[in-house]
């Protein structure tokens, strides 16, 4: 007997027929980042860890716990990649993309990984579209990014969801919240492991989880507060434009975000009916981490939108995304010379974009007429020793139940006008 394998712990995996609700996703949050003249990226799965310690932040949850770290047969240490946006700008350094036209504008897809415990909603390996745009400071390109995830929500049909925003400041103004938290941190009663992060990286501590933390931090002071003025400028600007796009927003002067490299604009999609993993999707600026990673000093900033939780999201405002029915025609032979019939036919319809499935195996008439319903198709089209004989091919609607008898020749052209109808 062979042995029976199981998917490791925690991973998110599509089977039909959910895995088209999920591609829908993928390709209506991809679609809007094309539409706004973003361009393609295919990125590695992993990279050097030390891009991610130094790009991520050596103190953050997910560097610090969450990576998937391993040695190569060569003995360097790699990481799966647990977030998108230090492998995009290791990538525009490598390839001088910035030596284009600014800002250079580029989307991606695919598997991220983080060694989380798992629960609804969070998972080892999930999925995310995400976009970055490099070399322009410019307040409106931080209200398009959040624009292109608005409209990539609303092709969905989302609406239960709230934009929370933030400004976390340029170096300057961090450098002087740093030291006011740092300050405030120390008066609170912390374990031995927080008091060691508050000193390390303070703003990592108001991103603590736990209730007992987070019921001390009530008083902290906020980053508004100490924000430089051409920072509270930059912030501005960027609600005046999401105003006039008629984008809502909440001012989340707490908000953080897990990840080191953010400055200025910071933002996260969180949808009410998900429960504890509410976050869909987030992002900001990152202006100063080209210049980290070994490339000039340009500003980003980007987004990556959670394709797993946008999914539960859709499904929790009930909406249907995605094709219900996996072809449009499917097709029958009755006998070896009408089965080769069919085959041309089924190759025929593909080539005109009909999607199209056969009947495999020889079965009865009855049994591949079950097949046919299951498919979800429209109509069937059934050759049987009757129809060689004729050169015809006899279709079946399958929701009125009329019939047809069309010349194989006009196959194709009758098909897509039934289909039409
Ligand atoms: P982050 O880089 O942490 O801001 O993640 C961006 C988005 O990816 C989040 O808003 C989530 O929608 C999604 N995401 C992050 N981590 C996970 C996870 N472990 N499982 C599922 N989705 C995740």
């Amino acid at each position: 007997m062979g042995q029976k394998f199981q998917a490791p712990k925690g991973v998110a995996e599509y089977t039909p027929p959910d895995s088209i609700e999920f591609l829908a996703v993928r390709n209506a949050l991809a679609g809007a980042a094309q539409r706004a003249g973003y361009s393609y990226l295919e990125l590695p799965i992993f990279e050097d860890t030390a891009l991610y310690v130094r790009g991520v932040g050596e103190s953050t949850d997910v560097v610090s716990k969450e990576m998937y770290t391993f040695d190569d047969r060569g003995g360097r240490s790699l990481t799966l990649r647990p977030e998108g946006t230090a492998g995009v700008v290791r990538s525009v350094v490598e390839h001088s993309l910035d030596r284009a036209g600014l800002p250079v504008k580029l989307w991606y897809a695919g598997p991220f990984f983080r060694a989380e415990r798992p629960q609804h909603g969070r998972y080892r390996q999930f999925n995310q579209v995400g976009l970055e745009a490099l070399g322009s400071s410019d307040p409106a390109l931080d209200a398009e990014v959040i624009a292109v995830a608005v409209e990539g929500f609303a092709a969905l049909g989302l609406t239960g969801y709230r934009l929370l925003l933030n400004s976390l400041g340029d170096t300057a103004s961090r450098l002087e919240y740093r030291d006011v938290l740092t300050t405030f941190l120390a008066t609170l009663d912390l374990d031995e492991a927080t008091q060691a992060r508050a000193q390390q990286n303070p703003l990592r501590v108001l991103d603590d989880k736990r209730a007992s933390v987070q019921a001390q931090l009530v008083d902290a002071p906020l980053m508004a507060d100490v924000l430089s003025a051409e920072s509270r400028e930059h912030h501005d600007a960027v609600r005046g434009y999401l105003r006039d796009l008629g984008i809502v927003w909440e001012d989340a002067p707490r908000l953080v975000r897990g990840l080191d490299y953010y400055t200025r604009t910071t933002f996260e999609f969180v949808h009410d009916g998900l429960g504890a993993q509410s976050a869909i999707g987030g992002g900001g600026r990152y202006d100063g981490l080209m210049a980290e990673l070994g490339g000039q000093e340009l500003p980003g900033i980007g987004f990556g939108l959670g394709v797993d939780r946008t999914l539960l999201a859709c499904r929790a405002e009930g909406l249907a995304v995605g094709q219900t029915s996996r072809c449009d025609v499917f097709l029958i032979a009755m006998g070896d010379v009408a089965k080769t019939r069919i085959m041309t036919a089924a190759a025929s319809l593909r080539a005109a974009s009909v999607r199209t499935d056969i009947a495999f195996d020889g079965r009865s008439l009855k049994g591949s007429m079950r097949a046919a319903d299951k498919s979800g198709a429209k109509l069937v089209a059934i050759v049987g020793e009757a129809e060689v004989e004729a050169d015809t091919v006899n279709i079946k609607n399958l929701v009125t139940s009329d019939q047809v008898s069309v010349p194989t020749g006009d196959l194709v052209q009758e098909i897509q006008e039934m289909l039409n109808t």
